[in-house]
């Protein structure tokens, strides 16, 4: 097999609602670039990157001539050839080797008719459990203002009612700590028996990371997820608050595995498998963290059907998943993927079981969604529609005014 062709296709898929984060906001639009890999027996692999509500199809464009002609199969190879770890001072390709990768993976699966958690070791779950992922978010057509805990409390009990989760994560960093940390109780009160996750994105103080480790030690949780940045601020805040730690911002390669664990500051590694450069640098650095004792858990950086196959795909493999993975995916009103949005049951979705990543595009959804990424553009991810003029610091602490009600 040989690629012969790679297309991309910028799409803005709409989400429920506006979602704020500590950096932003997700302006009521996922922007993803859809991959297409074309080989000479005809097969097509998918991909897909995000990009920070970006497109990126002018990078997949330039990769063709370094990838024409490449054996999918060399997956290896392919690392080298696009993402030599001295050449990415200067070209920075993980996240588009990560596109490809899935890409090529697909390829493989789909020409030996298998699907590609078979490709990874098989699989040793049916099912990947998630959490809900809980957003402070701005109304839209058909849903409400997060903003209080009230608000919050009403939303999780619906999406616990449609999806069965018994994990929730609320994404803060957006209100002030002690507004959040009261939101975060609020969780605890009103859903008993369910377990917790806080991810501020690491814009917390140290000192502030502390004060709010401290005052929920007595919860149900998971983990704490990022609450300071850096590895040292992890390990100062670890040090003194029982709570396990998390991250997805500090440990995203082997380089900065191996300093967690020399000396860890986090005890739970979110695995991405964009951010990681591919679903198998994933399984690796899981192996790592089955040796070392440290947990895994499949992080979500925004997904369309073909990263949340990947993400299936990968915590179908890991015998140490002892975590529920994120997905934004229950934030979003449609899919690009034949069959539109896959389904939760009990929490869970089901790994798929076709060949390849077992997911196919439908080029009327993709045709659509491309028309309105032409109508509606990108939108700048660090950036806060309703508060025109602010950009976050880290640590930050010029937060969003909770009593505000306030609109873009
Ligand atoms: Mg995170």
């Amino acid at each position: 097999m040989k690629i012969v062709d790679i297309r991309a296709t910028t799409v803005a898929v709409p989400l429920e609602a506006p979602l704020r984060h500590s950096n932003g906001a997700h302006w009521g639009r996922f922007v993803r670039t859809i991959v297409e890999v074309e080989a000479d027996n005809g097969l097509i692999g998918l991909g897909e990157m995000g990009g920070g509500g970006e497109s990126a199809e002018a990078a997949f464009g330039a990769l063709l001539p370094y990838l024409k002609d490449h054996d999918p199969f060399q997956l290896e190879a392919l690392r080298f050839k696009i993402a030599n770890p001295t050449a990415s001072l200067y070209n920075n390709r993980t996240q588009l080797l990560a596109a490809i990768e899935f890409a090529c993976l697909d390829l493989i699966g789909q020409h030996l008719g298998v699907p590609v958690h078979d490709l990874l070791g098989g699989r040793v779950r049916d099912r990947v459990p998630f959490a809900s992922y809980l957003f402070f978010r701005y109304a839209a057509e058909g849903h409400p203002e997060i903003r209080t805990p009230d608000q919050l409390v009403e939303h999780t009990a619906a999406l616990k009612a449609a999806h069965g989760f018994t994990v929730h994560k609320l994404k803060g960093g957006v209100f002030p700590p002690d507004h959040e940390l009261e939101c975060y109780r609020a969780l605890a009160e009103a859903f008993p028996g369910d377990r917790l996750r806080y991810d501020p994105n690491a814009v917390l103080s140290v000192a502030e990371g502390l004060r709010f480790g401290k005052a929920i030690e007595h919860l149900d949780n998971d983990y704490l997820e990022d609450p300071v940045w850096g590895l040292e601020g992890l390990r100062i805040v670890r040090e003194q608050v029982r709570v396990p730690l998390a991250t997805n911002t500090v440990v995203v390669n082997f380089e900065q595995l191996a300093s967690n664990v020399l000396r860890r500051g986090a005890d739970v590694i979110l695995l991405d498998t964009t951010f990681w450069g591919g679903i198998r640098p994933c399984v690796k650095a899981a192996g790592v963290c089955e040796t070392f004792q440290l947990g895994v858990a499949v992080h979500s950086s925004g997904e369309l059907g073909i990263q949340l196959a990947t993400m299936l795909h990968l915590g179908a493999v890991l015998p140490n998943l002892t975590y529920s993975a994120d997905a934004h995916y229950h934030q979003l009103r449609d899919d690009v993927i034949e069959g539109g949005k896959m389904a939760y049951s009990e929490g869970a979705i089901s790994v798929p079981s076709g060949p390849g990543l077992g997911v196919r595009l439908d080029k009327e959804r993709v045709a659509r969604y491309a028309e309105l990424y032409r109508e509606q553009g990108g939108y700048p991810y660090d950036r806060d529609p309703g508060r025109p003029g602010w950009y976050a610091t880290v640590p930050n602490e010029r937060f969003a005014d909770p009593e505000r009600d306030i609109a873009p």
